[in-house]
């Protein structure tokens, strides 16, 4: 038995809608799939659903934007309480920066005259957490430039005109309002920030485990953050990262991580539910 523990959909920057992820996710054989679009829970409900007809069980999750010391490093929230009120309202403010950002990223190519509105990219994306690849895709669609690649090396890429940096919160504020929502806090791709010195910080702040197996991991990698696993007594996690059709081919299947895995995620989010459950005071 096997689980995809890190997969985006539409309702964040991937172009499966979950219903398509999920009949991928059954193709596949998986006996488990996690949800973790980035800084929103708006695809939960319907992937749980589409998991549930499909066979396969479902674990909620996100991916929040996060950074330490300087650096930008993403963090899983898995088995979170998708209907948390102060995860959601968290949530929602992330999601307002995000869509302010659209608007600003609109305001400075419409300065070096590229005639795109707002109102075109909230309609393409069609979701709460907007970003880059919902205005690259804009701009082909309106034939003002002729592919994903061309607008990001044109506009959309660090130093270029329509560059707007991206809010992230503190690494230790989001393994937080995961716990508080009774969640697991995991760091994704470890191997892609380089951001080794920030885990011991991020273990004290409560991480629980780390995602060792990702698509873009070399063996090397993940063995190399299997040992920092276990001497950090962390969980191990895994995951494709498929977002779909957006970055060239669809990435699920490529990581089959062992569902042995999921049931220590499980266990660790039942004592982390009984902790928030103690945590949280009637308000
Ligand atoms: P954002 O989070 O809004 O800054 O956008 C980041 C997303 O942009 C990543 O998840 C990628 O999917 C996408 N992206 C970044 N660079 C490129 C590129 N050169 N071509 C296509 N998509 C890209
Ligand atoms: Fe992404
Ligand atoms: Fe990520
Ligand atoms: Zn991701």
């Amino acid at each position: 038995m096997f689980a995809d523990l890190h997969l985006h959909t539409c309702f964040s920057d991937g172009t499966y809608t979950p219903e398509e992820l999920a009949s991928h996710g059954r193709r596949y054989g998986f006996a488990a799939l996690a949800l973790t679009d980035h800084d929103t829970l708006e695809g939960c409900a319907r992937m749980g659903g589409a998991c549930e007809a499909a066979g396969m069980e479902f674990i909620a999750g996100t991916e929040l934007t996060a950074e330490q010391d300087g650096n930008e490093l993403h963090i899983l929230g898995y088995l979170i309480d998708t209907q948390d009120p102060k995860l959601l309202e968290e949530i929602g403010r992330f999601q307002a920066v995000r869509q302010n950002r659209i608007r600003e990223m609109v305001a400075r190519l419409n300065q070096v005259h590229v005639p795109l509105k707002a109102e075109t990219v909230f309609a393409l994306a069609n979701c709460r957490s907007p970003g880059r690849p919902h205005v690259a895709r804009a701009l082909v669609q309106a034939g003002l430039c002729s592919s994903l690649d061309e607008a990001f090396e044109r506009f959309l890429k660090k130093n270029r005109p329509a560059w707007v940096p991206k809010f992230k919160m503190s690494a230790a504020k989001a393994i937080d309002l995961i716990h508080h929502s009774g969640g697991v806090a995991v760091m994704a791709h470890p191997g892609l920030n380089r951001a080794d010195e920030a885990i011991p910080g991020m273990v004290e702040a409560g991480l629980d485990g780390l995602e060792c197996f990702h698509t873009k991991h070399s063996t090397a990698t993940a063995e190399h953050y299997l040992e920092m696993a276990d001497r950090f007594h962390l969980l191990v996690t895994g995951g494709s990262d498929c977002h779909g059709m957006n970055k060239g081919k669809p990435l699920i299947g490529t990581v089959k991580l062992p569902y042995e895995h999921v049931t220590r995620l499980k266990a660790k989010a039942a004592e982390r539910k009984a902790e928030a459950a103690t945590m949280h005071s009637p308000s």
